[in-house]
């Protein structure tokens, strides 16, 4: 069995090319072929010495997994399903906008932590995605966009841990997937345009922020324990007592001077006034002024088997009103991709059946509209 080089960071390739009875810079100059110009043939690497390259034929090969599927959205968003066997699917979506490319990735097939209002928590854990299967959403989608833009230039310039499965769960491969995010020889992202999301795992938040402090948004969706005990199970593990202050404390490390939360806004569950100005006394309770967070309202995406609603414009309005009166930054997400089901908690809602049908429906499907998945139609506007 060769290795697949995607599984390495630059620190754990270095050590493989000692192995392999290599230089150190021979390992940087492998991984800025395979991160920075998206080659994943070794023939083609021609400033690495031609003994090393017929070396690496024997024992590595740099692969990401087959897409599925290929969707575009009229708003220009592109939603991928990727295969990573036994009947499993992770999305990964690409969403542009004027001055920035975010690229939403999933750590984990399927998510143990069962929140109600998350297709993905409905579907329950099947298990975690691996480093290299975390960054080959990274690797793919960068190469395959430059490549069909015609653009030489970095078009990702931001990455969020936003789609299926909880990052902080999956922390040991997480880490040096970051890691390469970071990687000034990698990806070069800076500290602030990675984002962590994560649902309160507050003994890895303390972590991260030691070992690896990127941008951090934390899924609050209720202002007390009662409601976020029912929403986010977690909560009854990790309540607010433990998540606030461990909130509080990754500020010392942050790349910004804020925490994000996120805040998905059901209908008659948690977005009525008393509910927001109960928020703006959690936020005050842990720190004199309330500047040390931002919120992100997130409109509820339905699916059927949550049984809740999205709430109304008027009252996402009137929640957001309380909260920047207050004095909290307050932003309401943008619904992108929603002609293509690529928004948030909806993610691969439909494909994961561990019988594999769905799976091969989707292939066959996707062979229908394309020939291949790859080739994204010329008159698609990305
Ligand atoms: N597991 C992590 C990251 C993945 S979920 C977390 O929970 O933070 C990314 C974001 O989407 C979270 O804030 C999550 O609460 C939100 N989300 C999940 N399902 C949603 C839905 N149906 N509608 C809107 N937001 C949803
Ligand atoms: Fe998992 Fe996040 Fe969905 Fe909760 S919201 S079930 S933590 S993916």
């Amino acid at each position: 069995m060769t290795v697949n080089l995607l599984e390495h960071d630059l620190e754990s390739l270095a050590a493989f090319c000692e192995r392999l009875g290599e230089k150190r810079f021979r390992a940087v100059q492998l991984f800025r072929w395979i991160h920075q110009r998206g080659c994943s043939r070794f023939e083609d690497m021609s400033d690495l010495a031609k003994s090393l390259r017929e070396k690496l034929k024997g024992v590595a090969h740099v692969k990401a997994m087959d897409v599925i599927s290929q969707h575009i959205s009229a708003d220009g968003t592109i939603k991928w399903l990727f295969d990573v066997g036994g009947g499993n699917a992770v999305e990964t979506v690409f969403i542009p906008e004027d001055d920035r490319g975010t690229l939403c990735l999933s750590t984990q097939a399927g998510c143990a932590m069962g929140c109600r209002f998350c297709s993905t928590g409905h579907q329950g854990f099947s298990r975690n995605l691996t480093t290299g299967e975390i960054i080959a959403q990274l690797w793919f989608a960068e190469h395959f966009l430059r490549k069909h833009l015609k653009r030489d230039e970095r078009v990702i310039s931001n990455t969020v841990m936003m789609g299926m499965g909880e990052p902080l769960q999956n922390y040991s491969a997480l880490i040096p997937a970051l890691r390469m995010m970071l990687d000034d020889h990698g990806y070069g992202l800076s500290r602030r345009r990675v984002t962590v999301s994560t649902s309160g795992l507050v003994k890895k938040m303390d972590l991260l922020g030691v070992e690896c402090p990127v941008a951090l948004a934390v899924s609050l969706h209720a202002p007390n324990n009662a409601l976020r005990d029912y929403l986010v199970p977690l909560n009854i593990k990790h309540p607010l007592e433990e998540l606030m202050p461990a909130c509080v404390n990754y500020l010392e490390h942050a790349p910004r001077d804020f925490i994000t939360f996120e805040y998905c806004m059901l209908d008659a569950v948690n977005d009525s006034d008393a509910q927001a100005q109960e928020l703006v006394q959690l936020v005050k309770k842990y720190r004199n002024s309330v500047s040390w967070c931002k919120f992100n309202l997130i409109p509820f995406n339905p699916f059927p088997a949550s049984g809740l609603h999205r709430s109304k414009p008027e009252r996402v309005q009137g929640f957001a009103k309380i909260l920047s009166e207050a004095g909290i930054t307050t932003t309401v997400r943008k619904t992108r991709g929603d002609d293509i089901d690529a928004a948030c908690g909806q993610l691969a809602g439909d494909v994961v059946d561990r019988t594999r049908v769905t799976v091969r429906i989707a292939r066959q499907r996707s062979s229908e509209l394309n020939s291949s998945p790859l080739d994204v139609p010329s008159d698609a506007k990305i």
